[in-house]
């Protein structure tokens, strides 16, 4: 599921409106969402934001540095894990937070794509 949501591309304005689901499905203040033309993502040192890439992947340009789904689950998990466990490394317990991100924003993303 987790290489299936990077070779799926988003556009900023459903990756904003994934973020402020998956916000209300965790029960957490959503988080702002900022853009960048190229950026490798990363989630604020306070939990308050994250950085998306702006420009959407395309089939010739590979992910890194491109707005695709798992990009942002993979920030957004960042940011709910920090509030879960306090911390933000790539951890066991981060890897279990992404999960439950991933399962609970498949059904949304795929009616994107
Ligand atoms: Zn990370």
């Amino acid at each position: 599921m987790l290489k299936l949501a990077h070779r799926t591309p988003m556009v900023p304005e459903d990756a904003r409106a994934l973020v402020d689901l998956l916000s209300g499905h965790f029960g957490i203040a959503a988080p702002q969402v900022r853009f960048r033309v190229r950026s490798y993502g990363k989630a604020g040192p306070l939990g308050r934001y994250i950085v998306l890439p702006r420009e959407r992947m395309r089939p010739a340009s590979g992910a890194i540095g491109y707005l695709r789904v798992g990009i942002v689950v993979h920030e957004f998990a960042h940011i709910l894990a920090r509030l879960l466990h306090g911390r933000v490394e790539h951890g066991l317990q981060f890897v279990q937070v992404l999960d439950a991100v991933l399962r609970v924003s498949q059904p949304l993303w795929e009616e994107t794509r």
